[in-house]
């Protein structure tokens, strides 16, 4: 092998790796800085200037891939395994072709049946080595990958209107012979292109600016064209700019093609392939696959759902029945779609389901619980449980007698009294011999934790120890081996706690805080961890119910639906620009009250064309000016732990009366004295972010407020969005609205939310299909454990596909 040769191997390996999957895309650190490397050394050893330039577009393709979001993250991988393809000498017949032939045909070991949809994209007609590759960049390269790609919209285009019947702003589909051109006009110096068409019924203009330069060859006098779209007045005509254009042979007649005369499905564009290409694209490929399309469900199923046939879903997910209800095809509430989404979901909840099963085959710890419950630790409380924590705790305690692995998450407000719970199962465990671990998504949380609970536990004559990345050199060594030795009873940290080098002699029970920072990856590594201990997490974010039963549809769910007795509510208020002087009044009155104040910023620093305010100017204006002689301090999630930490000690400690800071307060912290929280630019952030913000204050005993300033001109929308959260404090409230307003792709933020890949489905839309998809799952799974039947099969392979990895499922199909 030529030294070229191997540096393109090492390029090779990661990026195939990172491309294989998105969940290995996100597990490879640095790949851009590393590949970049690579190509560096490559060039400085010399090499042609056609590979110079093939390496240039490589390492540039790359450049800043951990921030692309998933999709454009494989896409921007795929481009840059072609590029390296193109590269390798070991594929001569890519650099001998003058143009690369990107999709090979594969070898078919695949059953017979599956075999139209696997076929290379390129046997379809209209699709050349060319259109191939286009496709190929947005990871298209089958027949059945391409049916996938669904219309973004659709048009009605089966009424042809005459001009005389047309209205101002109706968006209409004319059939029109071109009567005249007036090519040479421009607009704002960009060249224009109207001409004058018309009917047997009337006449008017259609319009071009910045006009394309096939327009004014296909649109000529003479021509006949198939025109849509919307009427506007002009000048006392009527006109229509940027029409979608359609022209009609000479010899046929106006009827149904793909274009018009029926409902047409409208595809976001691909670079280089206008939406008519991809519509007759489809058209060839339906055409393809019509009647060879097996369908996983089996029949019965199919049946007793009303589900369409899976091939006919595909063919009228793209071209609509004649008869369709254009406002089910908006709501995507069609038959096609239906049975469409039904598979995503049905496929998905039968994917949780079995993981779930597979975690209860596998043995567990059967904890001997002692009742009444480890009354020594609840004896220490200044207060009694509530009806909802006593209730939470039996299902806990009944999770931890059976033998098999306890999988629980408890779903809580903020302040609904989550951490009593988490010690009192950690108690039980450690009564009967077990360590218990506590993980938090902070440092700053991990340690709070700790000081509460060493403090519990050491009355009772065991030992709790803290251990965060920061934990270092002796300390750390000494933690670990009591830790070994069974002298720690419960460890509490980040989630360095499942990092290497962490042994327990005998861990019973994990508890995860703050869950939604934890995808269903680490859920798997946690019960890596020893002999399967019983997982409990805890999550303040309350997640919609639809949307619990899609992320935790493996996990046992409980509700802790009701908040200990006693607390004030908090006064939620929107402040605008006028209410800003009043603002500053309100701060320094709260601290001359002896009381403490928040002050979140979105972000750090400012971005240099941004107008939002940030947290390290502001810190720096207030302390000289509007809030001069009060004691601020400033927190981002920038700086060092250890700065931080000792920020976040004064502020608790009550050496800081303000304390700027952007987001990173959100989860956990606990100041009782704390009232008064200040939340600039609240319409930046999503209504559970809001929430979990507001949920600093409040408390302790004294009444406390949020003040949400609404910076900039915000549209109605935003201020109607805030309102939500001045009218009530019921966080499941909140999240259902928010889950609304911004869909589920953004209502965790998707990085961290282990939130299932949904193609078709959506979760705030398809909420019926959702519990019907998982009630189904949930029935099939009890008759069919192993999805062993003959007719159970195809589903097995189908869900291994397109859920096996994400789940970590091993043992099935
Ligand atoms: P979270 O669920 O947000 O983690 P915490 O566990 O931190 O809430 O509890 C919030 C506060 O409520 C703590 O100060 C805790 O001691 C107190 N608390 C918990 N349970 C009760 C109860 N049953 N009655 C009164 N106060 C309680
Ligand atoms: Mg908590």
């Amino acid at each position: 092998m030529s030294d070229i040769s191997k540096a393109l191997e090492a390029i090779r390996r990661p990026l195939e790796y990172a491309a294989s999957s998105p969940q290995a895309a996100q597990r490879v650190r640095n790949l851009d800085v590393l590949i970049a490397r690579q190509a560096r050394e490559l060039r400085r050893r010399g090499v042609d200037p056609e590979v110079q330039l093939a390496l240039n577009e490589l390492t540039s393709s790359l450049v800043g891939l951990e921030k692309l979001d998933q999709d454009e993250r494989m896409l921007r991988l795929r481009r840059a395994l072609r590029i390296l393809d193109r590269l390798s000498p070991s594929a001569p017949a890519i650099q001998a072709a003058p143009e690369p032939v990107l999709v090979k045909p594969q070898p078919k070991p695949a059953p017979q049946s599956a075999a139209a949809l696997d076929e290379s994209i390129q046997f379809v007609k209209g699709v050349g080595p060319k259109v191939a590759q286009l496709l190929a960049r947005r990871g298209i390269e089958t027949v059945g990958q391409m049916l996938m790609l669904l219309p973004r919209a659709f048009d009605d285009r089966r009424l042809i209107t005459a001009v005389e019947q047309l209205e101002p702003g109706e968006r209409a589909t004319l059939v029109l012979n071109v009567l005249e051109a007036m090519p040479k006009m421009r607009a704002r110096g960009r060249p224009m292109y109207k001409v004058r068409a018309g009917d047997d019924s009337g006449e008017l203009t259609l319009a071009w600016f910045n006009v394309p330069a096939y327009i004014p060859q296909v649109v000529r006098p003479g021509i006949r064209l198939v025109v849509t779209g919307e009427a506007t007045q002009f000048r006392g005509g009527l006109e229509i700019h940027h029409p979608d254009i359609e022209p009609i042979d000479e010899q046929t007649e106006v009827g149904p093609s793909l274009h018009y005369g029926r409902i047409v499905p409208i595809y976001s564009e691909i670079e280089g392939l206008s939406k008519k290409r991809l519509r007759r694209i489809l058209d060839s490929a339906l055409d393809k696959v019509r009647g060879k399309v097996p369908d996983p469900l089996p029949l019965r199923l199919r049946e007793r759902l009303g589900l369409l046939d899976l091939g006919l879903a595909i063919e009228q997910a793209h071209f609509p029945p004649e008869d369709e209800d254009p406002e089910k095809l908006r709501r995507m509430a069609t038959a096609a779609y239906r049975r469409l989404i039904f598979d995503e979901l049905f496929s998905l909840g039968l994917g949780l389901a079995l993981s779930k099963r597979d975690l209860q085959r596998r043995p567990g710890i059967a904890f001997k619980i002692k009742t009444p419950s480890p009354s020594r630790l609840l004896e220490q409380q200044p207060f009694v449980l509530t009806a909802a924590q006593r209730r939470v705790l039996e299902e806990i305690q009944g999770d931890l007698r059976k033998p098999v692995p306890m999988n629980r998450l408890i779903q809580g407000d903020v302040g609904s009294g989550k951490t009593i719970l988490a010690a009192l199962a950690a108690l039980s465990v450690i009564d009967n011999g077990y360590q218990a671990a506590l993980m938090a998504p902070t440092e700053l949380l991990a340690e709070q934790h700790a000081k509460r609970l060493s403090a519990q536990l050491a009355q009772l004559g065991l030992r709790a120890a803290l251990l965060t990345g920061s934990v270092r050199g002796p300390e750390r060594k000494r933690i670990l081996s009591e830790l070994r030795g069974g002298l720690i009873h419960l460890l509490i940290g980040t989630h360095a706690l499942i990092s290497q080098g962490v042994e327990f002699k005998r861990l019973g029970l994990v508890i995860v805080d703050e869950q939604h920072r934890f995808g269903v990856g680490q859920r798997a590594a946690l019960s890596g961890k020893g002999t399967l201990p019983d997982v409990l997490i805890m999550t303040a974010t309350p997640i919609p119910r639809t949307l619990a039963l899609t992320l935790y549809g493996d996990l046992d769910i409980s509700l802790l639906d009701e908040m200990p007795p006693g607390r004030t509510p908090i006064k939620t208020e929107l402040v605008t620009k006028r209410g800003r002087a009043k603002l500053y009044r309100r701060i320094r009155a709260e601290v001359k009250a002896g009381h403490q104040v928040y002050l979140v910023y979105p972000l750090v620093e400012a971005a240099e064309d941004s107008d939002l305010a940030d947290a390290t100017a502001s810190c720096e204006q207030l302390e000289r000016k509007e809030l001069k002689g009060l004691r601020l301090g400033l927190l981002h999630g920038r700086m060092k732990p250890a700065k931080k930490e000792s920020v976040m000690r004064s502020f608790v400690a009550g050496k800081v009366d303000v304390l700027v800071s952007t987001t990173v307060i959100e989860v956990g912290i606990d100041v009782p004295n704390a009232t008064l929280i200040v939340i600039e630019h609240a319409e930046r952030f999503g209504l559970t972010q809001l929430h979990q913000l507001r949920g600093r204050v409040g408390r302790g005993e004294q009444p406390s407020s949020c003040l949400l300033v609404v910076g900039g001109a915000p549209g109605e929308n935003a201020e109607q969005r805030l309102r939500v959260m001045v009218e009530t404090t019921d966080g499941f409230r909140i999240s259902e609205e928010d889950l609304a307003l911004r869909g589920p792709g953004q209502f965790l933020g998707t990085r961290q939310s282990g939130l299932p890949d949904l193609r078709v489905a959506n979760l705030a839309r398809d909420v019926k299909l959702l519990s019907l998809a998982r009630d189904e799952a949930l029935r099939l799974v009890r008759e069919d454990p192993q999805l062993a039947a003959a007719e159970n099969r195809p589903l097995a392979r189908l869900v291994k596909q397109r859920w096996g990895e994400g789940l970590g499922l091993g043992s099935i199909g």
